[in-house]
């Protein structure tokens, strides 16, 4: 069995980050960097954390990932056609460009039933105004595999993966990790931005 080596300092500011065994996404409680972690290689990527009138019991990481679209052949039939059955994709085809919201975090079982959060900031964006780091919960899906993820929720809002692979190029541009506040109600997180909510046991290892 491979053994992995975490470092316990923050490579920016050498402060102690605790870490845990199943992450792989760490934010510094000190400097608020965000850092992956990858075959022992410690990779920053840019974080922002959305501010908050309200006081958060924890701050969540979702990968906002934006990707190329397009057509990738008879443009105007595909347009027609997502213009009819998704207008979002329609939408994405004119602007050339989408952006998905995928959570970092781990989920449970319990979210594959009812909690789809990234699909909802997918579709209506939370409006991000970047205030003070704040210490954050540890991502669990690194960027690269919140590519193949955020592929798949397109797919999803398309309605059919085959359709998806066969009439869209959609090809991950750039992405980053925001994080997102949420109030802590009798087994509910409530996210502070917009007012969506999902169960906090969705989310691996919040308890409460
Ligand atoms: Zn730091």
């Amino acid at each position: 069995m491979e053994i992995k080596l975490v470092p316990l300092r923050c490579p920016a500011c050498y402060e102690k980050i605790p870490a845990g065994e199943r992450e792989n996404v760490y934010f510094c409680p000190s400097c608020g960097k965000g850092f992956e972690v990858e075959k022992g290689e410690w990779r920053e990527m840019e974080v922002v954390y959305a501010s908050s009138r309200e006081k958060p019991f924890v701050y969540l990481p979702f990968w906002w990932i934006e990707y190329s679209i397009k057509a990738k052949e008879k443009r105007e039939e595909v347009e027609a056609f997502f213009k009819e059955t998704a207008p979002f994709l329609f939408n994405a085809l004119k602007e050339k460009k989408v952006k998905v919201w995928i959570p970092a975090f781990g989920t449970t079982n319990r979210y594959l039933l009812l909690d789809d959060i990234g699909l909802h900031f997918t579709l209506s964006p939370p409006e991000i105004k970047p205030g003070n780091l704040h210490p954050m919960k540890y991502g669990k899906y690194p960027l690269k595999e919140a590519v193949e993820i955020g592929k798949l929720i397109l797919a999803g809002i398309c309605g059919d993966f085959t359709v998806f692979e066969r009439r869209l190029d959609v090809e991950f541009l750039n992405g980053k990790i925001v994080g997102i506040p949420f109030a802590r109600e009798k087994g509910i997180l409530r996210e502070l931005l917009t007012g969506k909510r999902m169960f906090a046991d969705a989310v691996e290892g919040v308890s409460l």
